[in-house]
């Protein structure tokens, strides 16, 4: 695979293709896209076109080359591509692509995740991660006979009504939706924390004493950047909610197979009630799952009456590639010490160059994942994020897209590295990341 594109010097890219069919785009598609991230508004301009991918490269419908940071915003842990989930997904082509029957895999891939999360006792496949959390809040209200539910300010548990709903003013006054089309009945069911404030959470509880079904959060958040829980926070929820009878979720979503084989609860070492999983459980493919202690998967149907079902849930190619993937994962432990040392060097290596620029900007990272947020704050919660200045970071990103470093199109996001990241690669990085700085700051 040709390097040379990096460190592109060309004043601009072509990206005459992509401009065309985001003219159609927006003809046929609300904003021209399928999910609103994609749509470059944060950062100005209009949306790459990708046409295939290979390793820790993207090549766009225009031809121009880009060195891959968001990694499908984290499924492609292995890098695009990987011949070992190309290859199974083939091979199980052949015999359907899909049953609406049980088949041999689903039980497989139970088997492995069970494996790989020991606070899973039982799992149920769904096809996204936003399945995987409202249907994990059914059955903990199921189970609880109780109908709030807390999450966190700056979390992101997906599109479903419950979670879409904005924080009151203050700790303890209601919620509103955050979205046209959530009602005010839904609203009023979901109450919102700030992130990493054991106290304020407490008073919620307190205030909203045995009504509280469940408390999901992202264990290390990567929808506001990158978010770690301060120390003993994680564990502080979890003596809270076996306390006042309240079903934990971790959505591990994102950090699930990516923080460790068992996700951020292996790393911190708190258990949860219930986990929630997607990205890099399908390999690349559509699956979500959820899952958690057998007295609370037991209620779901049709073991239990909390109903919940899918046409394609458990699809064969679905679940083909993951358990390609996970099992991969599963048998090299030792890729996660190796993407935990290149990610340290990205992000140590733009936390220097911020500094040498004057700049001082917070890069939080937590394993492989990172995020840069152009602030001199330290960002532990969603209103030390906002703090970041997202103009800086837009003039940063199209500089970055022009020398072809594809960065996440929003600030707060994290970045996701693969094990197709070399020292190299991180090479060219820096060195597009210093002269992007300069150039994003007029230095
Ligand atoms: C991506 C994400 C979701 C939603 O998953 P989709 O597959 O996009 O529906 C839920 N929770 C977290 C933590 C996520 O990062």
């Amino acid at each position: 695979m040709s390097q040379d594109s990096i460190l592109n010097t060309k004043a601009a890219l072509d990206l005459s293709t992509s401009d065309q069919l985001f003219t159609r785009a927006q003809h046929h598609i609300p904003g021209g896209v399928n999910s609103p991230v994609r749509a470059f508004r944060a950062v100005g301009g209009h949306p790459v076109f990708m046409q295939s991918a290979k390793g820790a490269w993207l090549t766009d419908v225009d031809g121009n080359k880009y060195l891959d940071f968001i990694n499908s915003w984290g499924p492609m842990i292995l890098g695009h591509a990987p011949d070992i989930v190309v290859d199974a997904v083939r091979k199980a082509a052949g015999d359907s692509l899909s049953f609406g029957a049980p088949t041999r895999r689903e039980v497989e891939m139970a088997e492995l995740i069970k494996k790989m999360v020991p606070s899973i006792e039982k799992v149920r496949l769904v096809n996204s991660g936003t399945e995987a959390t409202m249907s994990a809040i059914r059955v903990a209200r199921g189970y609880t006979g109780r109908d709030k539910i807390i999450k966190f300010e700056g979390c992101y548990h997906g599109h479903g009504d419950s979670f879409l709903i904005a924080a009151g003013s203050g700790a303890l006054t209601l919620g509103a939706p955050d979205s046209p089309g959530v009602t005010q009945g839904v609203a009023l069911d979901t109450l919102t924390a700030p992130y990493n404030d054991l106290e304020a959470t407490e008073r919620l509880i307190l205030a909203n004493e045995g009504q509280v079904a469940a408390l999901i959060l992202e264990p290390v958040v990567g929808n506001m950047g990158l978010v770690a829980p301060a120390e003993g926070y994680l564990q502080g929820l979890r003596e809270l909610c076996t306390q006042h009878g309240i079903v934990l979720i971790f959505d591990e979503v994102m950090t699930g197979f990516r923080l460790a084989r068992g996700g951020a609860q292996e790393l911190f070492g708190v258990t949860p009630d219930m986990t929630t999983l997607g990205k890099i459980i399908g390999g690349g493919m559509p699956v979500g799952a959820y899952g958690g202690r057998q007295d609370i998967m037991d209620q779901v149907a049709p073991a239990g009456k909390v109903y919940q079902a899918g046409t394609l849930s458990g699809n064969p190619i679905a679940t083909a590639a993951g358990i390609a993937q996970l099992t991969y994962l599963q048998e090299h432990p030792e890729l996660y010490t190796e993407l935990d040392r290149i990610t340290a060097r990205l992000a140590d290596g733009t936390r220097q160059i911020c500094a040498d620029l004057g700049l001082n900007y917070t890069v939080n990272r937590v394993g492989s994942m990172f995020s840069v947020f152009f602030t001199d704050q330290p960002v532990r919660n969603l209103d030390e994020a906002k703090t970041s200045d997202t103009e800086a970071f837009g003039r940063y990103f199209r500089a970055m897209l022009n020398r072809g470093i594809y960065l996440a199109p929003a600030l707060y996001e994290a970045l996701f590295i693969s094990t197709s990241m070399t020292d190299e690669l991180v090479d060219q990085y820096l060195t597009a990341c210093r002269e992007s700085m300069i150039e994003a700051h007029g230095l």
